[in-house]
């Protein structure tokens, strides 16, 4: 009687467990199907033992041994024990070693089978003195023999897993072995108390709240602010896209009028000074235009790499270049060491402009926050097979770096010393984006520094060499003087009438002939009716955008004449974008004069 009071409660237990397993939404996973199984089969286990206790209550001792159904409910519960410890071993085998549940599922179930067919065929024998009852035998030796073999595996599990070992999956296999091998001794001496059935309620409790099984309403919760922040993050992402484009417009007449007006001939120095002045202010604007829209787009996980072929040693040299240039217009007595590795092969694979971009940053910073002495520029590398190690580093003897400041230094709108450094214009987003960019190339960048000493800057960036290719095309900075295009005709379309403006002074210089439209319907009109040797589009325009113009142009297959998209839309990797879509060449906007007149160059030269 006690036993099946005993067994009454392990069945309430384990129906409690089912329902709370079955309402709760739960994720799809192999642990959480092989638990259910786990539990069920359980469950039938406690019907099972439970009805054959009645059974042997309710059988006079007289017909025990000659009962049929006594016979075979017990021979059914042997059965669904063996089908519990295949289970229970699949499952430890999953969390064990492989992720393959079909393979494990089909092997043990041959085992179960084998062994459920001798449980069932071979003789049992069967012990009532109407007190207690029990089997035994070898249809009962089939389960023993299963049930010691399962152990001896998850004992191999364990083992094999040893460091895992404090995973809280193992905790019901540690519980089943131990309680299996304890219930194991009491049955030697006691054959009558069956613990197996109890041990497995036990087993499936532990089990439940050690399989992962997260609230999903929470996930779901989760899930919907998470949606709510990428909105968020895009709304923001597109605002600052926005605004970048809004102010390059405005930009691009003051940077544009700015280098119209210098080219004026009778300018006092006073005037000339002024208009400098412009010009370097919109080129800080448009600086940190750019910097805001980097931070923006790194943080929505959007920036992209975007790998081409190009040659090191230009690069470089034009980061010299620009360097020296921004020395002399400082006024700064400081010497400006430059080492290049020769042994840097001449054509890599990578991203150039950001290459570029990183380094530059750093020679600014540099240029910057150095007063007196020199600045030192070494690139060098490591070649591997087809993999270079650039090691580029920038040292400087400017006012150093507190060692304590240090770790601030990569941190968004950081600036350090600020009360000292009031006349340095910065934002203090370059370095961020510095570290950002590395890390996105796969790099490293370290600093050195001593307060009051000086600095470097180590960056290292792994590019792929490429071989036998013949030289690129030659991107130099080629100083122009009195270039003149007579006759050709140009045509520019943009839906802004300052732009027009610009674009109709800066291009005035050279003698073309401009047609000026401010659509691209008006456009696809005016390429009809006349014949145009280049045409610059804008690409962000109301109505048809510059793109979808192009698409209609290039319709009618006589259509041969170059088109560069002008966009104030000026993010990185927007070049590769234009001429997939099928534009000649492409010209951020601020125009840049040297930029346009490389460009009229190639598609309007030779006259
Ligand atoms: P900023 O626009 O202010 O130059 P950065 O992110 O490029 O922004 O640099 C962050 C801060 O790190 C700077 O404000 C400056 O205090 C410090 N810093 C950067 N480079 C150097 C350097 N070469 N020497 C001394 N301080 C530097």
């Amino acid at each position: 009687m006690g036993t099946t009071l005993f067994l009454g409660s392990a069945l309430a237990f384990s129906i409690v467990l089912l329902i709370v397993f079955f309402k709760k939404k739960r994720v799809k996973s192999i642990e959480n199907t092989i638990f259910a199984f786990t539990a069920i089969v359980n469950l039938v286990a406690l019907i099972i033992e439970l009805t054959l206790q009645i059974i042997v209550l309710k059988t006079p001792i007289s017909e025990f041994q000659t009962s049929g159904l006594i016979d075979y409910w017990a021979r059914l519960y042997l059965v669904i024990m063996i089908m519990w410890f295949t289970i229970f071993t699949i499952y430890t085998v999953e969390i064990s070693f492989t992720h393959n549940l079909k393979i494990n599922t089909i092997i043990f179930s041959t085992i179960f089978v084998i062994s459920s067919i001798l449980a069932f065929s071979l003789p049992i024998n069967k012990y009532n003195n109407g007190i207690i009852m029990y089997t035994y035998g070898p249809a009962t030796d089939v389960l023993k023999a299963i049930g010691i073999i399962s152990m001896l595996f998850w004992l191999i599990c364990l083992f094999a897993n040893f460091k895992e070992i404090k995973n809280k999956k193992y905790y019901p296999v540690i519980f089943i072995t131990i309680f299996l091998l304890i219930s194991s001794i009491i049955q030697i001496y006691r054959p009558e108390i069956l613990l197996i059935t109890v041990i497995g309620t036990l087993t499936t409790y532990i089990m439940y709240f050690t399989i992962e099984n997260p609230d999903l309403r929470l996930i779901n919760e989760l899930n919907i602010a998470k949606d709510q922040a990428d909105k968020a993050n895009m709304a923001k992402t597109e605002f600052l896209s926005n605004m970048s484009h809004e102010i390059r417009t405005p930009l691009n007449a003051i940077m544009g009028f700015g280098s119209i007006l210098m080219e004026h001939k009778d300018l006092s120095d006073e005037v000339k000074e002024d208009i400098n002045n412009i010009i370097s202010a919109s080129d800080n604007l448009l600086e940190i235009v750019n910097g805001i829209l980097d931070i923006s787009k790194i943080e929505a996980n959007k920036l992209e790499i975007i790998d081409s072929e190009y040659e090191p040693k230009q690069i470089f040299n034009d980061l010299v270049k620009m360097s020296e240039v921004k020395l002399d217009a400082m006024n700064k007595p400081i010497k400006f060491k430059y080492f290049f590795d020769e042994t840097i092969p001449p054509v890599l694979y990578g991203d150039h402009g950001r290459v570029k971009q990183i380094i530059l940053n750093l020679l600014t910073n540099a240029i910057k926050y150095t007063n007196k002495g020199w600045i030192e520029f070494k690139v060098s590398c490591i070649n591997k097979s087809n993999v270079t190690r650039l090691i580029i580093s920038v040292e400087d003897t400017g006012i150093g770096i507190k060692e304590d400041k240090i770790n601030k230094l990569f941190n968004k709108f950081e600036r350090l010393e600020v009360e000292k450094n009031t006349t340095v214009e910065g934002t203090g987003l370059g370095l961020a984006i510095t570290k950002k960019l590395v890390e996105l190339m796969n790099g490293k960048i370290v600093v050195q520094s001593k307060f009051g000493e000086g600095s470097k800057f180590s960056v290292s960036l792994d590019q792929r060499i490429v071989k036998d290719k013949e030289e690129l095309e030659k991107t130099n900075v080629i100083e122009l003087d009195n270039i003149e295009f007579n006759g050709k005709k140009v045509l520019v379309v943009d839906d802004n009438i300052v732009n027009l403006k610009v674009a109709g002074r800066l291009l005035e210089k050279y003698k073309v002939d401009i047609t000026e439209s401010s659509s691209g319907k008006d456009a696809l009109e005016k390429i009809k009716s006349d014949k145009f040797d280049l045409i610059l589009l804008d690409d962000m325009m109301p109505g048809m955008s510059g793109t979808e113009t192009l698409i209609e142009m290039k319709k009618d297959k006589s259509f041969k004449t170059p088109v560069i998209a002008l966009t104030a839309n000026a993010i990185n990797g927007m070049k590769e974008k234009y001429l997939s879509a099928g534009f000649d060449d492409y010209i951020p906007k601020p125009i840049d004069r040297l930029e346009l007149e490389k460009k009229l160059e190639k598609f309007l030269g030779g006259n």
